[in-house]
């Protein structure tokens, strides 16, 4: 019982993706979606949408004091952004591995900005660094309502016997 109870904690853990709006323009929506679906990962929410000016400030809170804050949230609200809610063992921190250092340059071949950007300011994706941010940045982004729970047939596999 206990066994069960933490292999359904486990699977319950999400994160928030957003592909950015330079991710959107560069036709890389499936090429994203494809690495944390291949994975294992398994998606309960998704939609495009350009966010309000508001939304990308509380999106990018944290930032507020660094010079570059008013112009990451001009260019997170200048056009289509895919948000997306993404579950599974470990997704939180594995899918900041998919996705690569902040800094392409410093990103490893294999992840998603080391594969597919060259700058800071045009890094593609956005992923929650930790449980509190994945929280908060879910109710951010999408209503309760939004949120599908289902169970895939790929789970048996995906998790194993242990
Ligand atoms: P992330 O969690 O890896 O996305 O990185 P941060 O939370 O530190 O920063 C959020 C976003 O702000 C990054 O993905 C970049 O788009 C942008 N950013 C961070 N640092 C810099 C910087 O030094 N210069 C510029 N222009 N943008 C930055
Ligand atoms: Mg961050």
């Amino acid at each position: 019982m206990l066994q069960e109870q933490e292999a359904h904690a486990a699977e319950l853990e999400r994160t928030f993706i957003a592909i950015k709006p330079d991710g959107v323009q560069r036709g890389l929506i499936s090429e994203i979606i494809s690495r944390f679906e291949r994975k294992g990962f398994k998606l309960v929410a998704i939609k495009i949408t350009v966010p309000s000016k508001d939304i990308a400030q509380k999106h990018y809170h944290d930032l507020k004091t660094r010079p570059f804050f008013d112009g990451l949230c001009d260019f997170l609200s200048s056009g289509p952004v895919i948000a997306m809610v993404w579950e599974g063992e470990g997704v939180i921190k594995y899918g900041r591995k998919l996705i690569g250092a902040t800094d392409p340059q410093k990103s490893e071949p294999g992840t998603i900005r080391g594969d597919l950007a060259v700058a800071i300011g045009g890094n593609i994706i956005h992923g929650s660094d930790g449980p509190e941010t994945a929280k908060d940045e879910i109710n951010l982004w999408f209503k309760p309502e939004e949120l599908v729970n289902y169970t895939s047939n790929a789970e048996k596999w995906i998790y194993g016997v242990n």
